[in-house]
């Protein structure tokens, strides 16, 4: 009951609107009803490779229009846009019933963490986890200050990501390994391009045996 008040006096407080079109929302969402039906569909993609065996790759968006301006926003550290991202995000497993035991957000290096004050990938994997059963975990790292991959171009991109992860100072690789094998992963990433950086990731989670591996990034490139 009390919640329920809070609840309606927040929204009286605090409107929302759509990011999209700016109509006044009676609830508090990230879309008007019409802008999200609007968005683009992209098809999940199937990747297979020599050392990765399975990997769906779903999106919310392309990269372009409201979700790619919602993720771009980062470079100016608006941490709002990441939670408007982190409900669609959220939304979207719901509506695809997606549930994992576990929900990964992709490491930034701790100088980049510093300078954002943030995430992206970990405030949108904390949304994920609240609307649905999974339980984020992080004990994951970039181990090395990579480039922005946006400034490279080709086999640049591979090697400037390549043996960038590993797993945190006080976790064992074994420990790791023995949380996750056996069980439902999701890997959460904003941007996805050339996919180089999720990819090289998930070459290293996959090495722990889950059970499943998916990875739910906010836009990709089609
Ligand atoms: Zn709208």
């Amino acid at each position: 009951m009390l919640g329920r008040l809070y609840k309606k006096l927040t929204e009286f407080l605090y409107p929302s609107f759509c990011v999209a079109c700016k109509i006044l929302l009676s609830h508090h969402q990230v879309l008007c009803g019409p802008c999200y039906a609007a968005l683009p569909h992209v098809p999940s993609l199937h990747t297979k490779t020599a050392t990765i065996p399975f990997l769906t790759i779903y999106a919310i968006g392309p990269y372009q229009g409201i979700v790619a301006q919602l993720a771009q926003a980062k470079e100016w550290h608006d941490i709002q846009s990441a939670r408007q991202l982190g409900r669609l995000a959220a939304l979207y497993c719901v509506q695809k019933h997606l549930s994992y035991d576990f929900i990964i957000p992709v490491p930034l290096h701790w100088s980049r963490h510093l300078v954002r004050g943030y995430n992206q990938a970990a405030v949108m994997a904390e949304s994920i986890a609240m609307a649905t059963e999974g339980r984020v975990v992080q004990p994951f790292a970039r181990t090395r200050a990579t480039k922005k991959q946006r400034s490279l171009e080709g086999i640049a991109r591979k090697r400037n990501v390549a043996h960038a992860f590993g797993v945190k100072w006080y976790w064992s690789f074994e420990q790791v390994c023995a949380l996750l094998e056996g069980k439902r992963v999701l890997l959460v990433d904003d941007v996805y391009t050339t996919g180089h950086t999720l990819k090289e990731f998930a070459r290293l989670v996959v090495e722990c045996k889950p059970a499943r591996l998916d990875a739910l990034v906010a836009c990709r490139v089609v």
